[in-house]
């Protein structure tokens, strides 16, 4: 079979590779649809595990299913989570199912960027997903992003009426807004650099659309919150500056969602004094559970969300070294999807 193996980000190949045995527990699903994450993109994340097959977005078709498999049938339009928790070790217990120990070391074989990946057990039994006829494979890729940040709201607690600031208009930041406008927030502000990215992040929900190139960002959430500061900042940008923003327009006793990591040896000062007097809390939000990849799908199909214009380039398997291209092209791309037809 044909797989896309990572080398480097400005070397992605085309290569051949048997197809994966499976077990009888386990199946053989043909990829269809793969999301390019922005984790894909972030070379020193990447640096000591390439040569890899990446795609971890993937939905497809179950096309071989072991003697023991019950909950799926041949035919199937599945999306799979590449991660799973184990459900008994004491962070799954606590609920930090993203934190177990065993959620890295279950994968998909070899990974989403390839014609067949194997499901092992563990992700077919609590995280392989039936996608309804009216949801594409495409759009399904949109679960685990859509799963990511339904956890970091809930991390943050979001209320019906709370206001909301995210910093960062790509793919996870108008996932985000939408999310927001759908949770009943009273004000979206959003901000980026980009200024065809804030059109995007209006048209997903934001009320305010802010870049901080020609307007202050803490002005204009003082004036979408009376004054105070939003209740939730969420932060998707890998840069320090949008930290700093993000610690900057948070009301006193706000949250800061940590969702993107900047680069290793980025650090930013804090004092615990003004910590200690704002109470604002820091919460960061890594990936997703099994919880909320059933939530995003749900919310998904009943058409609660709508996530379609987000996907605005598609690539075939062969040229998934075009779709990393354009994906870091952030200007002109939003997410971008390989098929495998
Ligand atoms: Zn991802
Ligand atoms: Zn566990």
């Amino acid at each position: 079979m044909k797989v896309a193996v990572y080398y480097d980000l400005q070397d992605i190949r085309i290569e051949e590779m048997p197809e994966p045995k499976i077990g009888e527990d386990e199946i053989l699903v043909q990829m269809k649809a793969c999301g390019v994450c922005g984790s894909d993109l972030m070379g020193w994340y990447l640096k000591n595990r390439a040569p890899l097959v990446l795609g971890h977005e993937p939905t497809g078709i179950v096309a071989r299913k072991g003697k023991q498999v019950d909950i799926v049938s041949l035919g199937d339009r599945v999306f799979v989570h590449h991660h799973v928790a184990c459900m008994t070790c004491h962070y799954c217990l606590n609920g930090d199912y993203t934190l177990c120990e065993r959620f890295h070391e279950t994968n998909i074989e070899p990974g989403g960027f390839a014609e067949y990946f194997r499901v092992p057990a563990p992700n077919l039994r609590l995280d392989t997903l039936k996608i309804p006829e009216n949801l594409s494979f495409e759009e399904a890729t949109l679960i685990e992003p859509v799963g990511c940040c339904i956890r970091a709201l809930k991390k943050c607690g979001l209320q019906y009426g709370d206001s909301v600031a995210i910093i960062g208009a790509g793919p996870t930041g108008l996932i985000h807004t939408t999310l927001a406008k759908t949770f009943g927030a009273s004000a979206i502000i959003v901000s980026d650099l980009v200024e065809s990215r804030l059109n995007f992040a209006r048209k997903f929900g934001a009320d305010r659309a802010i870049n901080p190139k020609n307007e202050d960002l803490s002005e204009g959430v003082k004036a979408e919150t009376d004054g105070r500061g939003v209740d939730i900042a969420v932060v998707t940008a890998p840069s320090l500056e949008a930290y700093k923003a993000g610690l900057d327009i948070c009301r006193r006793g706000g949250k800061l969602c940590v969702f993107a990591p900047t680069t290793p040896g980025q650090y930013i000062h804090m004092s615990p004094k003004e910590l200690f007097f704002s109470e604002i809390r820091i919460v960061p939000s890594y990936s997703t559970s099994h919880l909320e990849t059933r939530l995003a799908l749900d919310l998904m199909v009943s058409g609660r969300v709508n996530l379609g214009e987000l996907i605005s380039h598609r690539f075939k398997l062969d040229e998934t070294a075009k779709a990393f291209e354009m994906a870091l092209a952030g200007e002109r791309s939003l997410k971008v999807v390989v098929l495998n037809n």
